[in-house]
């Protein structure tokens, strides 16, 4: 018999279905992998953006952690949209008591169109309590620049924040440079806490149609570790994976149609 791998995602919903929960469960499902899911929120939303965020109790969020852990043999696990210093604390503590083989972070903030996926008082919690049990965290410029406490406009800068990040005690840092202005390629930066660094180029894509690309690309990079790759090979499977993502973005909606992946 096939062995069957699990991950479990720790995210918001997104009712459009291009980011949050329901591309992460996608991703793994494209990629061979059965999606388990804990979910902090749920959010009203469409291509044109989010209209509602409706945040579960901590305690919730820890039940359905708790559910999940206790009976799926999950062998790596993603966090999305946290929301709030609350959820982040219960997170940590249940995570924490199970150990997780693979923790990937992505430090979801504001939505495409601005509106907050994160309270600002929980990106110090994120930074100092969840990062340090983290196999690796997926920040974008933006993200980097918050987390690490500095404006980020050339390359050199993005090796400095990779470095405070890796300081938290996470193992390695995916700085993505999408956000950066060069027309011709989308280029991200891999640096873990053993002195691996290196580089992931793609030909960048013109399009509209990127919702849930972060998303997207933390889930792929779950997937590649719950089935035992090393954190360099999923970062590597998952650039792929999201290059191909956005080539084939649907133009759904009236706004910022979502990335997709067929088989
Ligand atoms: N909604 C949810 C629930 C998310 O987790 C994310 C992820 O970043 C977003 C919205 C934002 O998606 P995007 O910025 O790609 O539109």
């Amino acid at each position: 018999m096939q062995m069957t791998f699990v991950a479990l995602t720790i995210a918001g919903s997104d009712s459009g279905g291009g980011a949050g929960i329901q591309a992460d469960l996608k991703t793994f499902q494209e990629l061979g992998v059965y999606g388990t899911s804990a979910l902090t929120a749920v959010t009203a939303q469409n291509t044109l953006g989010v209209h509602g965020v409706y945040p579960l109790k901590a305690s919730e969020v820890e039940k359905q952690i708790c559910a999940v852990m206790d009976d799926f043999p999950v062998t790596a696990i993603k966090t999305g949209m946290l929301f709030s210093v609350d959820i982040i604390r219960k997170v940590v503590h249940t995570l924490k008591h199970y150990q997780a083989q693979a923790l990937i972070i992505d430090p979801v903030m504001i939505a495409k169109g601005g509106a907050s996926l994160l309270q600002n008082e929980a990106i110090q919690a994120l930074k100092e309590e969840l990062l340090p049990l983290a196999s690796i965290i997926t920040p974008n410029i933006p993200e980097a620049e918050l987390l690490a406490g500095m404006k980020i406009t050339t390359a050199h800068d993005i090796e400095r924040a990779a470095e405070i990040l890796l300081e938290t005690g996470v193992d390695a840092v995916v700085m993505k440079g999408g956000h950066l202005d060069n027309q011709d390629f989308a280029e991200d930066l891999f640096m873990s806490s053993n002195g691996r660094k290196f580089k992931l180029r793609s030909e960048r894509i013109h399009t509209k149609d990127t919702h849930g690309t972060g998303c997207t690309f933390s889930a792929a990079i779950t997937a590649s570790m719950a089935k035992g790759k090393s954190m360099e090979e999923a970062v590597m499977i998952a650039k792929d994976y999201i290059h191909v993502a956005i080539k084939e973005g649907l133009h759904l909606g009236n706004g910022h149609g979502p990335t997709n992946h067929w088989a």
